[in-house]
């Protein structure tokens, strides 16, 4: 089931559930909400007339994403190493926005940089998950685009900054729930810009799996209903390109991982 948040241009946000044939209403209005319910919701209508879809989860309560976790991108980053163990950063809930919704270039000389990333939507609470059990705290996965500042990020190491300007986390199009996704290591994650293909490689490449990856960021933070947790990207973002080739106002980026859909965001100047 792909379950989205969506609004209709005079309603209030409320939970559907996406099909061929349009958003489905269910009659719930927040996620989190469907998630904490531990039941998935059923469709209660016909597909919704002009149902605009916004993030999923608008304000998660967590971000926590996974750094340096695809060879191909520690190779194409010449200061990057593996880390002895997995290496975790979180961005800001305010950071977040939906599909369509524009990413805000902060100023002119800003390199603003895309990463398609899977991510993990936390359906049950856990502290020291065992990797054995650590998909059975998954409610879904969606996709996320760890926009990046990379002049704010690389000058003395200032990631919570470089990556949590307002719109930098764009999330979507849907939540595809984990029972359809009997193992996250067989899906396909992949970026576009302006139509070109720039990322695209099996999660089968993350050097720590989903169920690791639950496991140790579990020992140290407890996870929670609607907790995000991504995965990384692999090789082909613009910052490690020659030259270097960065987001622009009049872009259009997408992210993708292919049983999940596709998230398409323009890029616009944020100083005008
Ligand atoms: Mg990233």
């Amino acid at each position: 089931m792909k379950l989205v948040t969506y609004r209709t241009p005079d309603g209030p946000a409320a939970v559907g559930v996406l099909t061929d044939a349009g958003v489905l209403p269910t009659g719930q209005s927040d996620l989190l909400d469907v998630i904490r319910s531990g039941t998935l919701p059923e469709p209660v209508g016909g597909p919704v007339p002009d149902a605009r879809l916004l993030a999923p989860i608008p304000r998660p309560g967590k971000l926590l994403f996974c750094g340096v976790n695809y060879s191909s991108h520690k190779d194409e980053n010449p200061a990057a190493v593996f880390p002895d163990e997995p290496f975790f950063f979180s961005k800001l809930p305010s950071s977040v926005i939906g599909p369509d919704q524009p990413i805000r270039i902060p100023e002119p000389h800003s390199q603003v940089d895309y990463e398609v990333e899977l991510a993990v939507v936390i359906g049950r609470e856990g502290r020291g998950i065992a990797r054995s059990d650590a998909l059975d705290h998954v409610f879904g996965y969606t996709v996320v685009n760890d926009v990046s500042g990379r002049d704010v990020q690389f000058k003395d190491n200032q990631i919570t900054l470089g990556k949590g300007f307002d719109t930098f986390s764009p999330m979507g199009p849907c939540v595809l729930t984990a029972d359809e996704v009997p193992d996250p290591a067989r899906l396909f994650v992949a970026s576009h810009v302006n139509g070109e293909q720039r990322q695209g490689e099996p999660a089968a490449n993350m050097r720590t799996g989903v169920p690791e990856l639950l496991e140790f960021v579990s020992r140290h933070i407890t996870l929670e209903p609607g907790d995000i947790v991504t995965t990384g990207t692999p090789a082909g973002v613009g910052a490690f390109r020659t030259p270097p080739l960065y987001l622009a106002p009049g872009d259009t980026v997408s992210v993708e991982v292919d049983a999940i859909g596709r998230l398409t965001n323009p890029v616009v100047a944020g100083w005008s």
